[in-house]
């Protein structure tokens, strides 16, 4: 990826084929497919990648058990066609990043032979939907066989468990993976810069978006001939700028997810709790050493600050815990992470929870603006290759197919499982330390150890005893465009949803390298470090735990300062 400045430098005042706003997984989705097939395209952020709904999923490449459910209760062909659809994505999103994806098993807890024939009918309904794209089949286990894969589960009247593959993945880094080869491919990306306007041409089509770039102010203009809004949740901001009348479309819905230690639970099997006090299901899921809960679904405000509240904690561990031997505690929580989902409204349905997950490609006849809504990570692909050939069939000329489903995302190329064990001879690393890289960059990894053959300090841990080095926040600066401590503590290392308060130790250090490489006064090092040490700790203390203690390093620049 180019630096922020020379995007600026290419993008700024100038003329593309398509203008994709938001870099979400939606329009990174369609950025990609758009440059592939040959048009000139531009993918445009507010804020970072990834930091709206798509760095707070909960992480699953799946056709979704409870879609299935809903169709078959419901004789829903919608939901039928949504769980298919995803279910054949599925493969090629893991098959196009296998560094940032893996196969999952999920234990179905039964405790009657009755849920143990229902779910297991169930399941084996969800391998037959995904035919060829099946991950493995699905299968029962006796009482033992679950017991001893999941030891902490409930084992009082336990008769066994279903278990079921679906897919995993690292879903800040995928978003990056996207764009990263979307710039390869040589489309321009820029991140903080909104669109806040449209121009028309005669006819009343849009011809350019006024840009207001957030990060060295300024304002831009951006000419396209086609303009895709992809920007989630709040597509109908976008959808109005370009026709002011447009009836609002969306209905979001808030999700949680709290993250806790592993210990006790397995690391490659995930439980599925098969019955909230809301009618839904939730996962506590295996992830990078730590066990991810969730998710919630309830009403959003506007405006509404994305923090995940005690009572929402208190909520995912009432569901969960009876299905365990020991009952994990809020006090716990190491981290956790709050999104919207951007939901289609439908007619009559005022229950986010009874809403389908399903995409729809929306074209504003009067403006020429095409949207993207609603929609899944695990189908942003699909629903990038639709939207672009909407897109086409809009500018006119011949079809172009989209190439996405065999396009390897960039540190895909030679991956292997144990492609580790080659950065940590090569580069003499610590083992934990060449899995995290191995994991987070893929067969890319080698760049950002480069960085430490000049200089040995970008070896060193960011804080002692974790995997993260220093060479990746020079890394994500120099290469991935990223601008705050939070952008690279929360999307490029994933230590802040590792651990909260580890991110907050860490932050000093993340503040020195960017300083050092932005050029930012002392008094501008420590405002931004000031600021993310209390954004962090309202997170913590939203999550009702009392906020970590400000670091020695952040007090000693405060005295210095003062
Ligand atoms: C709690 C939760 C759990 C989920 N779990 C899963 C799961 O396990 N598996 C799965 O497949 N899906 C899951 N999803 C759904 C999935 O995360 C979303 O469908 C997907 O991330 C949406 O991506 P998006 O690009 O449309 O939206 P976003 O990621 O929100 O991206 C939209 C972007 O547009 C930008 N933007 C907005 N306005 C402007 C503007 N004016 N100018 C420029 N940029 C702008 C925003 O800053 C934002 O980054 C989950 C969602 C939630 C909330």
């Amino acid at each position: 990826m180019k630096t922020r400045k020379e995007a600026l430098e290419h993008i700024a005042d100038s003329e593309f084929d398509v203008c994709v706003i938001g870099g979400g997984a939606s329009g990174a989705g369609c950025g990609l497919d758009a440059q592939l097939r040959g048009l000139k395209t531009v993918v445009i952020e507010a804020g970072d990648f990834a930091a709206g709904s798509s760095t707070a999923s909960t992480k699953m490449v799946h056709g979704g058990v409870r879609y299935l459910q809903e169709a078959v209760n419901d004789l829903d062909i919608n939901q039928y066609h949504l769980v298919e659809h995803a279910l054949r994505e599925r493969l090629t999103m893991l098959r196009n990043a296998p560094h940032l994806t893996r196969t999952v098993e999920f234990l179905v807890p039964c405790f009657s032979n009755f849920e143990k024939v229902y779910y297991g009918l169930g399941m084996k309904m969800y391998d037959w939907i995904a035919g060829k794209s099946s991950l493995l089949p699905s299968r029962l286990l006796t009482r033992e066989e679950a017991l001893f894969r999941m030891p902490n589960l409930q084992a009082e009247n336990l008769v066994g468990a279903v278990a079921y593959a679906d897919g995993q993945f690292d879903d800040a880094r995928y978003d990056l993976a996207l764009i990263e080869s979307f710039t390869r491919a040589g489309g321009e990306a820029l991140n903080y810069a909104r669109v806040t306007a449209f121009t028309k041409s005669h006819s009343g089509k849009l011809a350019s978006a006024t840009v207001v770039d957030q990060a060295t102010p300024g304002t831009f203009l951006i000419r396209a001939r086609a303009f895709v809004n992809a920007t989630g949740p709040f597509s109908d901001v976008v959808r109005q700028l370009a026709s002011p009348s447009a009836t609002p479309r969306m209905h979001p819905s808030k999700g949680v997810h709290i993250m806790l230690p592993l210990d006790g639970f397995p690391d490659k099997d995930a439980l599925l709790v098969p019955k909230t006090e809301d009618g839904r299901v939730i996962f506590a899921i295996p992830w990078n050493g730590r066990l991810l809960v969730g998710t919630t679904d309830t009403g959003y405000a506007p405006g509404e600050e994305m923090v995940v509240k005690s009572d929402e904690v208190e909520y995912l561990l009432r569901q969960l815990n009876p299905y365990l031997n020991s009952p994990l505690t809020s006090d716990q929580v190491v981290s956790g992470i709050a999104g919207v989902r951007p939901l289609v409204a439908a007619p009559g349905v005022a229950d986010t929870k009874k809403l389908i997950r399903d995409d729809e490609v929306e074209f504003d006849e009067v403006s020429g603006l095409i949207s993207i809504l609603g929609g899944k990570w695990t189908t942003h692909r699909l629903m990038g290759e639709e939207t672009i050939d909407k897109v086409q069939d809009y500018l006119g000329g011949s079809r172009a197919p989209s190439s996405t489903s065999e396009h390897l995302l960039a540190g895909a190329l030679d991956y292997k499982p144990d492609y580790w064990q080659t950065l940590k001879t090569d580069f003499a690393i610590s083992a934990p330390t060449a899995q995290h890289l191995a994991k987070k960059y893929g067969t890319e990894a080698p760049v950002v150890l480069e960085l430490t053959r000049s200089d040995r300090s970008m070896a060193l841990p960011l804080i002692d005893g974790a995997a993260p080095i220093r060479a990746q926040v020079v890394y994500a600066l120099r290469q991935e465009m990223a601008r705050t401590i939070e952008d690279v503590l929360a999307r490029r290392i994933g230590l802040q949803l590792f651990d909260w308060r580890l991110a907050i130790q860490a932050a000093p250090a993340v503040a020195a390298l960017l300083g050092r490489e932005l050029g930012w006064s002392p008094e501008e090092e420590l405002r931004n470090l000031q600021e993310y040490v209390v954004k962090v700790n309202r997170m913590i203390t939203s999550a009702g735990q009392r906020p970590e203690p400000v670091p020695p390093a952040v007090r000693k620049l405060t005295l210095e300062r003062s």
